[in-house]
């Protein structure tokens, strides 16, 4: 599924995986606290990326729910990673805001270095455990709220692992742009 926004940002949800997206800038990271490797996101990412990326981020690390930081991409096809810590659920609060910053924050990063295109995943909805409905509504607006403010980022994509994920992210898209219930 695919849309354009206000000020002529693409907004897209895929299935697919993250290391698997050479056509975009950025990816984001689906990160921890430390900025090191473990499962999910972050395991795939660092292990596509190689041992070098987890040397750049060490330097950058703790960070912070909501926070982002940026390293380039090393041995992935993209030229930087965001890494972005999402709240764990019900621990992390208020963990809506906490889960929009990341978003909102990435997107901030990428305007600062000129990024045209970024690919997000499903943040916190893994072992953080945030509700993947309650998290796709959260996600979505948080991007197209941002959207008219965008100058270099022209394209935002959602990558979901599986097919249902892919449907709830994309009822999110649907819902706020008043063409589903
Ligand atoms: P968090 O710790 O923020 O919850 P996870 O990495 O555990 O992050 O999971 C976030 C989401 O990303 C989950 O919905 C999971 O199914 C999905 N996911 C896991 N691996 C990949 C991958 N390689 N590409 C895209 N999405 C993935």
């Amino acid at each position: 599924m695919e849309r354009e926004f206000a000020g002529g940002v693409r907004v897209e949800v895929v299935r697919g995986d993250i290391t698997d997206q050479e056509d975009v800038e950025a990816i984001v990271n689906a990160a921890n606290a430390g900025l090191t490797s473990g499962g999910g996101v972050a395991g795939a990412i660092h292990a596509a990326a190689g041992p070098g990326l987890a040397e750049e981020a060490r330097l950058l690390a703790p960070i912070e729910p909501g926070e982002a930081v940026i390293t380039g991409g090393h041995d992935l096809p993209n030229r930087y990673v965001i890494h972005a810590l999402g709240p764990v659920y019900g621990q992390d609060r208020p963990e809506a805001e906490l889960l929009a910053d990341c978003y909102r924050n990435s997107l901030a990063l990428a305007e600062e270095r000129g990024i045209s295109s970024v690919t997000f995943p499903a943040i916190s909805t893994g072992v953080f455990g945030y509700p993947k409905r309650e998290a796709a509504g959260v996600a979505l607006r948080a991007v197209t709220e941002e959207a008219e403010k965008l100058r270099s980022v022209r394209l935002v994509r959602f990558v979901l692992f599986g097919e249902e994920d892919r449907k709830v992210y994309e009822d999110a898209l649907a819902r706020l742009l008043g063409e589903r219930e």
